[in-house]
């Protein structure tokens, strides 16, 4: 999409089924399916899924692969030549290298090769932006590994690395039972995004705003809490929409996503992906899905150019 920013766009929700069945041949890993369309059954959510789980099923095939570094490489790269070609600007990649280190290698050693995948295929084929490291909710990774994704975002921070996010379960804990995570991101000016307020409620959100975080992951059920709304508005903190990931995992219906009631009272709301190929979407189809007129895209950018954790250049 020309002139598009992407602010909320997991590696692994977008690994392709192209892409998976050439990694998993070169990582001798074995596929419940071997041809591109079948596998896709196994990597795309149902448009309406019957719940959370559903979803959630198809990030275990891209994790599996991604547990190589040299495939979090591959991965990297082709996302980041698939998003150019697609005419996109600025991107935040985020994905966990907590949950990539099943194979052998350390969590440094995944950070490592993402960084390095990332700034070169950036310069390759032209695209601004950075990645996001994320720390893992409920248990997906234990504190100490949560401490190490802080500390590598810190350590990254301007050599790849833009952020750091907290992703995961939502419904299982509040952010700050993660606030040692945050205090080592804000001690090292890590700019932080806190998943909350999508299966979670307005509750969570206050709780990531609280431990600094200037944007959250999707944010929608602050619409439950007006004075929440107009704290988000003055204080400028972007919310990161992503509509078809929400009709997917059913935490909005295309009538309850709020964007539009956002956008009328002043939030910075931006709108993305998520998920390209769990949720089978890119950035024109979001826009295109919700008819998103000429004037409310200049919006819609404007606000994500703002909320951007790296600088952006011209549209
Ligand atoms: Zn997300």
């Amino acid at each position: 999409m020309l002139g598009g920013i992407d602010l909320h766009l997991h590696l692994d929700g977008s690994v392709t089924a192209e892409d998976a069945i050439f990694l998993a041949e070169r990582s001798s890993i074995e596929l419940p399916k071997h041809s591109a369309e079948a596998l896709r059954g196994y990597l795309t959510a149902p448009k309406r899924c019957a719940d959370l789980k559903e979803y959630l099923e198809r990030f275990e095939i891209p994790l599996k692969l991604l547990e190589r570094p040299e495939n979090v490489a591959y991965a990297t790269r082709s996302l980041v030549k698939r998003l150019a070609a697609s005419g996109m600007r600025y991107a935040e990649i985020r994905f966990a290298p907590g949950l990539l280190t099943a194979g052998g290698a350390s969590q440094r050693e995944v950070a490592v090769t993402a960084c390095q995948a990332f700034v070169a295929a950036k310069e390759e084929f032209g695209l601004e932006g950075g990645l996001i490291f994320c720390a893992m909710r409920a248990g997906a990774l234990t504190p100490q590994e949560n401490e190490e994704t802080a500390r590598l975002s810190a350590e990254f921070l301007g050599k790849g690395v833009v952020g750091i996010d907290l992703a995961g379960d939502e419904a299982k804990d509040f952010p700050s039972d993660h606030a040692r995570v945050f205090a080592v991101a804000r001690e090292a000016g890590v700019p932080i995004t806190i998943h909350a307020g999508e299966a979670g409620g307005a509750d969570k959100i206050r709780d990531a705003i609280a431990l600094g975080a200037r944007r959250i992951g999707h944010g929608v059920r602050c619409v439950e809490d007006d004075s929440l709304v107009a704290e988000l508005a003055e204080r400028g903190i972007a919310l990161e929409t992503c509509y078809t990931s929400n009709l997917n995992t059913g935490a909005c219906t295309e009538r309850t996503f709020p964007l539009r009631a956002l956008m009328r009272r002043g939030v910075r709301v931006t709108l993305n992906t998520d998920n390209m190929t769990v949720s089978d979407t890119d950035l024109a189809t979001e826009y295109a899905s919700l008819g998103i007129t000429d004037e409310e895209k200049r919006l819609l950018l404007e606000n994500a150019k703002k909320a951007a954790f790296a600088a952006v250049g011209s549209l």
